[in-house]
């Protein structure tokens, strides 16, 4: 039987993602190049040359001499959670398939249900104001579902106590070429959780889909 390319999908592995940000200076290793990918830049004069205080892992301007850390304005701004536990948390929270629950967050990480629920809370955000960003291409499919547990009474469309909402997914001829193999499926993926009334669908049509889509949406 042939396997689904979906489920078969190739991501990062527990070991391989250990082996890469299992130290703080390898975490921030990586941020730096995320943020800077082209060298440092002054946040206050855009200054190029800096000192480095490795103790207190903080860069100095040496234009304007403002200090800076490669986390100030990101969303692990002023947290006491060291960025490997950070990257844990966004490792599990984006390859678990089925949702992880904060409780689960929480035992992986070894924090406290709180402070697991907070992390949690910041990174859905954070990945919210990804996807609004994100406008979905070429050839997107769509379906409505429902989200509830089972309950007595009607089931389906309409059922009560349910929760419908929308999921759009862009697909691409090369998802599944040695190209795009190593690339997580979730890059390609944008959920759009809303409550099904005409107007949210339009205004969510008109910020999400191309402006040739059906207009029977
Ligand atoms: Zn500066």
């Amino acid at each position: 039987m042939a396997r689904n390319p979906v489920q078969f999908q190739k991501g990062m592995s527990r070991a391989a993602f250990q082996e890469r940000y299992s130290r703080e200076d390898q975490c921030h290793e990586e941020l730096v190049r995320l943020r800077w990918p082209d060298g440092f830049a002054c946040p206050a004069c855009l200054g190029r040359k800096y000192s480095f205080y490795a103790a207190r892992r903080a860069f100095q301007c040496s234009l304007c001499r403002r200090q800076t850390s490669v986390k100030a304005g990101t969303l692990f701004h002023k947290s006491k959670l060291p960025l490997g536990t950070w990257f844990l948390a966004i490792y599990l929270v984006t390859q678990s398939k089925n949702d992880i629950s904060a409780l689960e967050l929480s035992r992986q990480l070894g924090l406290t249900y709180d402070t697991a629920w907070i992390v949690k809370q910041k990174l859905m955000a954070a990945m919210g104001e990804r996807n609004k960003a994100y406008k979905l291409k070429g050839s997107v499919q769509i379906d409505d579902a429902y989200l509830g547990g089972e309950r007595k009474g009607t089931s389906g469309r309409g059922a009560e106590g349910k929760t419908p909402f929308l999921a759009a997914v862009e697909t691409r001829a090369d998802m599944f070429t040695s190209e795009a193999k190593s690339r997580s499926m979730s890059s390609s993926l944008s959920a759009c959780p809303l409550v099904m009334r005409r107007a949210s669908l339009m205004r969510w049509r008109g910020t999400a889909l191309p402006s040739s889509s059906p207009s029977g949406l």
